[in-house]
């Protein structure tokens, strides 16, 4: 591809990412600074740019798979649902799963992730009746040297650091995970369905996951639509000091922090872990 057509598709992708948030921003009144939504494109941008020999692979796009008919714990009847990318190449079929995460607290964290990309291998098995013969997750969060060589517009560094950067983590099928994972879903439905809603312990929401820097009740509650009627989260803002109400505000000197936060709400978010 030639240099005129990436940078037409980039100027397309951004098109397409300010169409998107002005979309997200008129649905949701939810809106970010314009330094977060800077520091958002050039996270698409980067992504595009080291990813695109695969991207222009993906023979099957967002691809909906859908197995009906589950039982939960307590009899009630639900559909697991999950949307994936395939790559097909010659006989081989590769499922991808793309998140928004750094690919080392992907590795980290490996299993909360193998559970649902099982569960999506054991759903194509099914309908398609082959078994992928890979499954992975594209872990799409720029690592910090690439951000910085994109910013400073360092070709050099940038493309030495592009090189360094692999954002696909390979997991392994494995039939146990699917099975403990549908167990799980089985038992949030029965959850959903009986009203229980109860939110983790206040001294949960102090711990970090491995590879996280903020806590749980920072990383996630703080944007947590629920936290004002949480008393979980209104213990773990007394444990600060606080009240449940203070409203914490990042400004431009304070981006680092708040971009760390914003993915890690993220993988909390992604992973329901
Ligand atoms: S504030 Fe929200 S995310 Fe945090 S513990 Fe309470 S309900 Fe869960």
């Amino acid at each position: 591809m030639s240099k005129v057509d990436d940078r037409e598709i980039e100027q397309f992708l951004e098109k397409v990412f300010d169409e998107n948030y002005e979309h997200l921003h008129a649905e949701t009144g939810r809106g970010i600074t314009p330094a977060m939504r800077q520091l958002a494109w050039e996270h698409v941008r980067a992504y595009w740019r080291r990813m695109k020999a695969v991207a222009e692979k993906v023979t099957e796009t967002e691809v909906r798979l859908s197995l009906p008919s589950q039982i939960s714990p307590t009899g009630r009847q639900y559909t697991i649902e999950g949307v994936v990318d395939v790559v097909r190449e010659g006989d081989e079929t590769i499922i991808y799963d793309l998140k928004t995460h750094n690919p080392d607290i992907v590795m980290i964290n490996k299993e909360a992730y193998a559970g649902q990309l099982n569960v999506y291998a054991h759903i194509w098995q099914k309908l398609r009746g082959s078994t992928p013969d890979d499954i992975a997750i594209i872990a799409t969060e720029p690592p910090a040297e690439v951000r910085k060589a994109l910013q400073e517009n360092d070709k050099d560094a940038l493309e030495q650091e592009m090189a360094n950067w692999d954002p696909v983590v390979r997991l392994n099928f494995d039939q146990n995970a699917v099975d403990k994972c549908v167990t799980h879903f089985g038992q949030v439905v029965d959850n959903i369905e009986n009203g229980r809603f109860v939110p983790p312990a206040p001294e949960v929401l102090g711990k970090k996951k491995p590879g996280q820097k903020a806590p749980f009740g920072t990383a996630v509650c703080r944007h947590c639509d629920a936290r004002f009627s949480c008393r979980s989260y209104e213990k773990y803002m007394a444990s600060k000091g606080r009240k449940k109400t203070d409203v914490i505000v990042s400004d431009g000197s304070e981006l680092e922090a708040e971009r760390e936060d914003f993915l890690e709400t993220m993988v909390d978010a992604e992973t329901g872990v």
